[in-house]
């Protein structure tokens, strides 16, 4: 395993593994690695000759009251991960080798943004667009990986390599829990022992909304007041949101069929988690 932190070397020596007919996968990160990420590379792993990690807090997908600075960061931590999980190549750019000079083009995203985590986060999905763009670039994959826990993000880029005739396969990945449920998430350690506690609940919920909604329920309003209920009266915690749309397109649906997203965010005291359940209910 390698770490490569200048773009131009990275871009050399995958040129030369693809001349050699080497299939890329590709698994981008923000670091401070935990099994969830790690289902992605092994699953990059399984389908790809090399397995390229990125490793970069993107400063363009942060809001000013949002948590960059404080973002959990442990290289050695996700190097050791990395090895043990036969990573061929981990890409660690420094702020400046990223971004070195005032951006002249970025990626704005028109659509999928206007809810859930695009309505809270503004300029969140052009910042998260336009690195994904970046690094689709840098790396040029044949795959990439990317968490379904994150399923606006999933959305938003599998629209952006459609509208944009990027020649990438996106793979999208279950999202990894704990063993109560919870969504492992590098912000969980922000939780304090009491709301580690009551964190499962998220989930819970999300779990009681699926059984009402195979049991036949069919209004969203309904399924989101049981979630909204049943959060509220388990956790300490704020609700940000508890919202359902038809998935990928993130579209508002009175009545629950087809593939759908059932989203939750939210807030603890010092961190804001979030997980959702997509299904398919039948015509
Ligand atoms: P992050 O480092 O938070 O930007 O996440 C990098 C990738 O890992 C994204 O595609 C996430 O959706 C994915 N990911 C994060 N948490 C999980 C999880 N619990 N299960 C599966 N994938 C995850």
């Amino acid at each position: 395993m390698k770490t490569i932190t200048s773009i131009r070397e990275l871009q050399s020596t995958l040129q030369s593994e693809k001349l050699k007919g080497k299939t890329i996968g590709f698994v981008p990160t923000m670091g401070y690695l935990h099994e969830g990420h790690l289902s992605l590379l092994q699953k990059a792993r399984t389908e790809n000759d090399i397995v390229v990690l990125s490793i970069f807090v993107n400063p363009l997908q942060f809001g000013p009251n949002e948590d960059f600075d404080s973002y959990p960061r442990d290289y050695q931590h996700d190097e050791n991960l990395a090895k043990d999980n036969s990573v061929d190549f981990i890409f660690y750019p420094t702020k400046e080798e990223m971004y070195p000079n005032e951006l002249t083009a970025s990626v704005v995203v028109h659509k999928r943004i206007n809810v859930l985590c695009g309505r809270k986060r503004e300029g969140h999905f052009d910042g998260v667009a336009t690195v994904v763009t970046k690094l689709f670039n840098i790396v040029m994959p044949h795959r990439a990986y990317f968490g379904m826990k994150d399923a606006q993000q999933v959305a938003v880029i599998e629209g952006l390599i459609k509208d944009l005739n990027m020649p990438i396969t996106i793979v999208p990945c279950e999202t990894v829990r704990e063993n109560d449920g919870l969504a492992k998430s590098s912000r969980n350690v922000y939780l304090s022992e009491k709301e580690r506690d009551e964190a499962p609940t998220i989930y819970q919920s999300l779990q009681m909304a699926k059984s009402e909604i195979l049991e036949g329920e069919t209004s969203p309003l309904t399924i989101i007041h049981s979630i909204t209920e049943h959060i509220t009266k388990f956790t300490s915690g704020t609700i940000d949101y508890v919202e359902i749309y038809s998935y990928p397109e993130l579209k508002l649906i009175e009545k629950l069929r087809g593939r759908i997203v059932v989203a939750v965010a939210v807030k603890f005291s010092k961190a804001r988690l979030i997980d959702n359940i997509t299904l398919t209910i039948p015509e």
